[in-house]
């Protein structure tokens, strides 16, 4: 078996570690723009040879593992170059655009639109994890656009890697994760900054800052490479969740300004049930 993971970083190398863990005789190539990572990825073993689009005609999986504003542009060049027994999947964390992209391509069929809900706030081939995606959910997009022999094929392998399937429209995906991820992102970032700006000595944050802080602001550590096309593709979607953010700080820095605590008591308890939502889905994982 020939996999080819094109985007040898955080997500595209931890599914090179699973896939060599679990097909020990398939061989895993490499293909990245950046050839530190591309060695790095070959020293530490992730992959077994690095390649070129050119070389994808005889590929059994292709995973297309780079930022979103680079998927649009080489995934038609990939659906180009590849076999037609091939199963091309891209991992982006918007759905929409990159469908849009390839909506009319000869080789639409060859591809499965995906978004694996895994990952941290590191990036590059060190960063990846064996492991990672056992018990994580897969959103798949456009599901009945994708061959169905190659369907099966990507959901063995998704299922071999210990993934849940959820299946939704692409418009749908990108409405959805802008409230959990993106929104979690860009509440992070300014966490951090309002804290730099105010804290000018950097140990004094260093010396208070607790556990809740540390976790609170660890997606700030994310790669603003990876973010900024992500932000600009689902601009409309993340606009709206931001107003409703800014509009429920902006509430409780009013009851806070009319020392209203009762209904800042009220606010907290109401949310608290996130507790209850949080166990429901670690029970249903
Ligand atoms: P990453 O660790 O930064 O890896 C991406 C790799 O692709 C980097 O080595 C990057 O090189 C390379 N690259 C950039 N342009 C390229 C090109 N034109 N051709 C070949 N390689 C290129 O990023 P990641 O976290 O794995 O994210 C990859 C994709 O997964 C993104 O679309 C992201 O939205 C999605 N995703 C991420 C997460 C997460 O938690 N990180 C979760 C789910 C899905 P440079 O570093 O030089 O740019």
């Amino acid at each position: 078996m020939k996999i080819y993971i094109i985007g040898i970083g955080l997500i595209g190398g931890s599914m090179a570690l699973d896939i060599k863990t679990l097909y020990p005789d398939a061989t895993v190539y490499g293909i990245d723009s950046n050839e530190t990572h591309l060695q790095e990825a070959l020293d530490l073993g992730v992959v077994d040879a690095g390649a070129q689009i050119d070389n994808l005609s005889d590929a059994d999986f292709v995973i297309l593992s780079v930022p979103v504003d680079v998927a649009l542009t080489l995934l038609p060049k990939v659906l180009d170059a590849i076999g037609d027994n091939s199963i091309v999947f891209e991992v982006g964390s918007t759905k929409a655009p990159i469908c849009e992209a390839v909506t009319n391509h000869p080789k639409r069929r060859n591809f499965i639109a995906t978004h694996p809900i895994a990952g941290t706030e590191f990036s590059g081939p060190s960063a990846a994890i064996k492991g990672l995606f056992e018990g994580k959910t897969n959103i798949i997009c456009e599901v009945e656009r994708t061959a169905f022999k190659l369907q099966e094929k990507a959901l063995e392998l998704f299922k071999a890697i210990g993934m849940r399937i959820r299946y939704m429209d692409p418009k749908a995906h990108d409405k959805h994760i802008a409230y959990v991820s993106h929104l979690s992102h860009i509440s992070a970032f300014m966490l951090g900054k309002t804290v730099i700006n105010k804290e000018k000595h950097e140990q004094d944050i260093f010396d208070m800052a607790g556990s809740g802080f540390e976790s609170t602001v660890r997606l700030a550590k994310s790669s603003p490479a990876m973010w900024t096309p992500i932000f600009k593709q689902n601009k409309v979607q993340v606009i709206e969740t931001l107003e409703e953010y800014i509009s429920n700080l902006t509430q409780f820095k009013d009851l806070l300004i009319k020392e209203d605590y009762n209904a800042i008591f009220e606010e907290m308890e109401s949310v608290n049930r996130i507790k209850e939502i949080l166990n429901g889905m670690n029970v249903k994982k």
